[in-house]
């Protein structure tokens, strides 16, 4: 207690970490290193300098350390030591390869488990549940700050998380045991009570998810569409591997069951094949099995891998995007970007293409392709061509997808906007407003030579997406 007394007085003497640096530096420096952990620890300035009379004593180097800690983390960490952390068991936080996206990582192994039914159900419930739960009170720790602070098991701190530049965080529950079956329906279990809106997989599946994707934005998409089969009560899948499956052939696979009743309960069978006979002839190589891949279509498969290599911070949201769309939506894409390549070296300038629509699942964007050979738009031209198709069409908000072409046809880069109505300025409302107008009466007048006359039921020419009466005839013909 003398010693301690002691430093009390030098801790309250603010000169005493003038020469912090310079300590530094030589504890790093010596050979071997000095508490160096008192330099990652606390933080402080005192806690630095208590290196000059602490000497080489381990425990009052900790002792002392230990009294300039911050409260808030001296209090954390008796929560962690008394095992009321939120954190108490073996999460895997992964964050880093992925900007701005986590997933938490939660792992349970079952005891005395398969014996009987009873004990079956009760070993389950404790497994899943309990995992479920570390999942969620992990996710309620790191939201719960802007900064979180990760620890290691000797409770030294590991890494601090900047929560406010993450935008989304996945929770998986992980089961050592190989409990397949009942992992992929533990989520829809009435007598689970899951909290996290964790996905359940086995360790055995999070392997096949490691072995099968090579992209993480097609992973992460993946996983956004594995969390929605969770909530999704219809659903009843008894294997992880129907859940790849679907995803390969459909990408949105919840979507299929939104004209099914709400107390349906579907299956669906023959989308593990293909899966169950590569996993299977991966123990023999000599039959060089083909990896089942994604339908999707070459242009897709190109903006994504540019996404992947690029630093694009919004590359999550874009290839996100781009994998929602559904096959004929693609199908489009596709043909309005090859019909550009084609024929704006023909009419030496560049075209706009899109679509419309006002519901949730609709796709509003305007496209622009750059080719080497024609002469490009302005990015101010595209934004405000945009815009104003935005205003026209009264959108609640727009996408503008840039493809650029090299003179052999590759694709050399991918640029997504999102606009909303809040990137007008009412200074430039007007004008947009007058170039959306001075388009519709373009193509109000094409669609007139050919047609004669339209219903006002009918879809508007203009693009819009809205029926004529709503649309064109109110705006233009006034
Ligand atoms: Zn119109």
């Amino acid at each position: 207690m003398e010693q301690f007394s002691n430093t009390e007085t030098s801790l309250l003497d603010n000169h005493v970490d003038d020469h912090v640096d310079v300590e530094i530096q030589e504890c790093l420096s010596s050979d071997p290193p000095k508490s160096f952990f008192m330099f990652a620890g606390a933080g402080s300035g005192k806690t630095r300098s208590l290196i000059t009379y602490a000497g080489d004593d381990p425990k009052v180097i900790a002792l002392k350390t230990a009294l300039n800690v911050p409260f808030d983390e001296m209090e954390r960490y008796a929560t962690y030591v008394s095992d009321h952390s939120r954190f108490a068991t073996h999460q895997g936080v992964k964050g880093l390869e992925y900007p701005r996206v986590m997933v938490i990582l939660d792992d349970s192994e079952a005891r005395g488990f398969l014996t009987d039914f009873e004990n079956h159900i009760v070993s389950y419930q404790n497994l899943i549940e309990k995992a479920d739960k570390q999942c969620k009170n992990t996710y309620d720790y790191l939201l719960s700050s802007d900064e979180a602070i990760i620890y290691n098991q000797d409770a030294s701190i590991k890494t601090k998380i900047n929560m406010r530049e993450i935008k989304d965080v996945f929770t998986i529950s992980v089961t050592i045991d190989n409990i397949n079956d009942y992992a992929a329906r533990a989520e829809k279990l009435k007598f689970l009570e899951l909290k996290s809106k964790a996905i359940c997989i086995s360790l055995d599946d999070l392997m096949v998810y490691r072995e099968f994707f090579d992209s993480p934005l097609v992973f992460l998409h993946f996983l956004q569409q594995r969390r929605q089969a969770t909530q999704e009560s219809k659903l009843a899948l008894s294997d992880e591997l129907d859940h790849l499956g679907m995803y390969i052939k459909h990408n949105m696979y919840c979507i299929q069951l939104q004209d099914y009743p709400d107390d349906a309960h579907i299956r669906f069978y023959g989308y593990r094949e293909e899966l169950d006979n590569y996993f299977c002839k991966l123990y023999h190589p000599q039959l060089c099995p083909p990896k089942p891949s994604l339908k999707i279509p070459d242009l897709f498969l190109k903006t994504i891998n540019y996404l992947e290599k690029s630093d694009f911070e919004e590359k999550i949201q874009a290839s996100n995007y781009l994998l929602d769309f559904s096959a004929d939506a693609r199908k489009q894409l596709c043909q309005s970007v090859e019909y550009a390549l084609q024929r704006q070296p023909q009419v030496k300038h560049m075209i706009s293409f899109g679509t419309a629509g006002s519901g949730k699942l609709d796709l509003r964007y305007t496209g622009f392709v750059e080719q080497p050979e024609v002469p490009a738009f302005t990015e101010e031209y595209k934004r405000q061509y945009t815009l104003s198709t935005l205003l026209w069409n009264d959108d609640p908000d727009r996408i503008m997808l840039d493809f650029v072409f090299d003179s052999n046809g590759h694709l050399v880069s991918f640029k997504y906007t999102q606009y909303t109505i809040a990137d007008i300025k009412p200074t430039e409302r007007e004008s947009l407003w007058n170039m959306g107008k001075e388009r519709a009466n373009l193509r109000l007048n094409i669609y007139l030579k050919q047609h004669q006359q339209i219903n006002p039921s009918d879809i508007c020419p203009c693009g819009s997406g809205k029926k004529y009466g709503a649309c064109c005839k109110k705006h233009l013909n006034k």
